[in-house]
């Protein structure tokens, strides 16, 4: 009896010390950039599937129960979740994680914003208010997202500060040499071979990294499906511009990129959703897979 009551004691007095921080990222990125960072420390999920389109989340209820046992709520911010998450955090009956709470992170606030409109127009497509909200297509923002959430961790289990610190600048030495390395890769690419269609203006802050040209999108608006005028149109840029390949997203529909990329002698692009491999190896992949079609 007193051996159970002792070891009782100690296993109490050691599971706070012992527990790991509860992450919820809404994004597979997102979440693997706080894997890497809080290594043993944390134990994460996403929202999102790998390959679900981040503007609309099936919200699931399993979405509610992750939410409401979570530490910490990392989203990527600028609007991207805006069409979905809002109520599964509130129905997650979790203070912490709500907006401008403890438990909350918003990775966005980390990095250099890009397009940010100086009109916000709702005719104008799915616009994003703060500023295009894909920058995690940009291993640079990845990198200092990693720093942001080695900070957050820092905050929330202060005694492992030095462990997430370490990790974020592991993390960060990886993300930059690849950032380099694809971007160097690009410079050795004739000029007229740096040019690229996209189908949904997911790809600005990619395209800023590697140093390439977005001619048009398939989409004619962001948000907005394409029409046969449009298609025409972006057709009739891809010749002028001798640009060949297009890229998208899995989640987005294929045929039209397929048509124009048949039409144009050129090939389409299915980007990687998310990693499965290390952080920095996935933006390898990811900016190898653009290269090397740019290449052939
Ligand atoms: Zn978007």
């Amino acid at each position: 009896m007193k051996t159970a009551l002792l070891l009782a004691a100690a296993l109490l007095g050691a599971a706070p010390a012992e527990a790991k921080v509860r992450v919820v990222a809404t994004l597979p990125t997102l979440a693997a950039i706080v894997s890497e960072v809080g290594g043993d420390r944390v134990d994460v999920e996403a929202l999102a599937s790998p390959g679900e389109d981040p503007h609309h989340v099936d919200p699931r209820p399993n979405l509610i129960v992750k939410l409401n046992r979570a530490d910490l709520l990392v989203v990527n911010g600028l609007d991207l979740e805006a069409g979905w998450l809002p109520p599964v955090q509130a129905s997650a009956r979790n203070g912490a994680i709500q907006t401008g709470g403890r438990g909350w992170m918003d990775a966005s606030a980390s990095v250099r914003r890009l397009e940010v409109p100086t009109r916000v127009d709702r005719a104008a497509g799915d616009i994003h208010a703060g500023g295009n909200p894909h920058f995690l297509f940009d291993a640079r923002a990845a990198a200092a997202v990693a720093n942001a959430v080695a900070a957050k961790l820092a905050e929330m289990d202060p005694a492992h500060a030095g462990e997430f610190a370490g990790r974020a600048a592991a993390v960060t030495s990886g993300l930059e040499a690849v950032a380099a390395e694809a971007r160097a890769r690009v410079g050795r690419l004739p000029a007229d071979r740096r040019k690229v269609v996209s189908y949904h203006r997911s790809f600005f802050y990619l395209y800023e990294w590697l140093g390439l040209e977005e001619v048009a999108t398939v989409e004619p608006r962001p948000g907005i499906p394409p029409d046969p005028g449009h298609v025409s149109s972006v057709l009739g840029r891809m010749k002028a511009t001798s640009t060949r390949v297009i890229v998208q997203e899995d989640f987005y529909p294929r045929k039209t990129g397929e048509t124009l990329a048949r039409l144009a002698s050129g090939e389409v692009v299915v980007v990687p959703a998310a990693p499965r491999e290390s952080v920095a190896a996935y933006y390898r992949r990811l900016a190898g897979e653009v290269i090397d079609a740019l290449s052939r």
